[in-house]
């Protein structure tokens, strides 16, 4: 049970705030950095223990040596577990509560049932920034949602639509083939999309895809696991599904090494900003017992997939900057969020933004920041949650049930502890209303307050005379969606077990 009274809230208000750093971009003037060109890479459903693993394993593929020149995030946090609300952040730069995108009807999420809302139309995208000034911006992508309108293909000319990792390997050589073609002032922005760490394990899995594996491979994520799952072998299906995922992991390491190498093949790498993000990891049953315990997940299942919780194997995404400017690497332990990569871009790209304020910090000041707060919302699967991390300490709020559970990922990296303290309860109440304060900032939208989260604030003395405003929201309505297949975030193929035991019914899938 929380302490925080209104007294108390009214004396958090003058000590602490403002708890959060946000707009500060439009304070700087763009740097002239002689960056002409932009690379951004989205590898989906990528979390960052398994893409970090090869790398503390010391094991060598082709994008090791890249490392040296990188700028390497190890805590670098996604603004949600799935990805239409990360990846509308990653192409906007404000947050989910702010660009309005990935919100459902109810409460409760289900994205199996409910078609999410796209991103608010006064909200400007980064392809059509950059298109305003002279880029070409062009995306090619694995993944449906970026050829429907949610908002993530405004800006691009054009977005190609193919299926594996090679064909955007080929895309991307073909349209950089296409700068050397071009006027000299051209600047060219390219967008990429991959999908086999999200696909392989799934829908692939059917087909044999584990059976497929040498030895080898098997062993060497048998290694790299740190999973209860993979603790008795491959006998259980969960790890199996895991060696598959780790070795699409493994390709996609090899497809950045490729783009890396295509660009300096032709000559761009000294004048092209190259960022790779992932949009949330994925679930192998790492906290299948509290899932079970809550049973909150529409779908009845338990602790695989995402968009089903708030924990750090949902949340923590690799994050890597190749910056012509800056090529000294670095290993960043400080957190970062993935809202600071539009900010960051712009200004290493001197793009101006006019009196537009977005929200995330320039990685360049992020990065030295060990206690800056950073936040993610919007469930696909269950009651809304609310994840702040500070430092080393992080809060999931529950907001439907008005719950709260608080981690030092530091001594519990895992989030198995929870811990109970009065200094968490009144730090993190005042975070969760930063956050929900954030809504209405920069883009002149109405924060998007339901019954129950109303409900939570007016008990703990926020916003009394506010009423609920859910009717009020521009909720522009995605197109009618077949979410059955690859587009479904999350549902595709689940693991359902019911004692932790595989089960091979496959009853709860497509
Ligand atoms: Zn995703």
């Amino acid at each position: 049970m929380r302490l925080v009274t209104t007294l108390l809230f009214g004396l958090l208000l003058t000590a602490c705030k403002p708890a959060v750093e946000v707009e500060v971009v439009a304070e700087k003037g763009p740097l002239d950095s002689g960056i002409k060109h932009m690379v951004l890479i989205a590898i989906d459903t990528v979390r960052a223990d398994t893409f970090f693993a090869p790398d503390e394993h010391n094991f060598k593929d082709r994008l090791s040596p890249w490392l040296e020149s990188a700028r390497v995030y190890t805590q670098a946090q996604s603004v949600s577990p799935w990805t239409i609300p990360t990846v509308a952040t990653v192409l906007t730069g404000y947050l989910p509560n702010q660009h309005g995108a990935g919100s459902f009807p109810t409460a409760l999420a289900n994205l199996d049932l409910q078609t999410p809302t796209a991103i608010h139309s006064s909200v400007k995208t980064l392809p059509e920034r950059l298109s305003e000034v002279g880029f070409r911006a062009r995306a090619a992508s694995s993944h449906p949602w970026l050829s429907v309108k949610f908002g993530l293909q405004r800006g691009f000319r054009n977005v190609t639509l193919i299926q594996s990792r090679e064909e955007i390997d080929a895309w991307f050589k073909s349209f950089v083939g296409n700068w050397q073609a071009s006027k000299i002032n051209q600047r060219n922005f390219a967008y990429l999309h991959y999908m086999e760490a999200h696909q392989r394990h799934t829908s692939k899995f059917k087909n044999g895809a584990f059976a497929e594996l040498t030895n080898e491979q098997i062993q060497r994520g048998l290694d790299w696991s740190k999973l209860d799952a993979c603790k008795r072998g491959t006998e259980r299906k969960i790890c199996q599904q895991y060696i598959v995922y780790t070795n699409a992991v493994l390709d996609l390491r090899d497809s950045i090494a490729n783009t890396l190498e295509v660009l300096e093949t032709n000559d761009f790498l000294k004048d092209t900003l190259v960022v790779i993000y992932s949009d949330h990891g994925e679930e192998f049953h790492d906290h299948w017992a509290e899932a079970t315990a809550d049973d909150t997940d529409p779908r009845g299942l338990h602790g695989f997939g995402h968009g089903n919780s708030m924990y750090q194997e949902l949340l923590r995404v690799p994050l890597l900057i190749w910056n012509p400017a800056d090529n000294k690497g670095r290993v960043v332990d400080n957190p970062v969020s993935l809202v600071d990569i539009v900010p960051s871009a712009l200004n290493w790209l001197n793009v101006d933004i006019g009196e537009d304020k977005l929200t995330g910090l320039l990685f360049d000041d992020a990065e030295k920041l060990s206690e800056r707060a950073v936040f993610a919302s919007h469930m696909a699967y269950g009651p809304e949650q609310v994840a702040v991390r500070k430092g080393s300490k992080k809060s999931i709020w529950n907001t439907v049930n008005d719950s709260l559970r608080y981690f030092d990922l530091v001594v519990d990296q895992n989030e198995k502890k929870p811990i109970e303290s009065d200094g968490l309860v009144m730090l993190f109440d005042q975070l969760n209303y930063d956050y929900f304060e954030m809504s209405s900032n920069g883009v002149g939208v109405q924060p998007e307050i339901n019954e129950e989260q109303l409900a939570h604030l007016k008990a703990i003395g926020y916003l009394q005379g506010a009423e609920s405003n859910n009717n009020s929201v521009e909720t522009t309505p995605g197109p009618a969606l077949d979410l059955s297949d690859i587009s479904n975030a999350g549902a595709v193929e689940q693991t359902e077990t019911i004692e932790e035991e595989d089960n091979d019914d496959d009853k709860n899938h497509e």
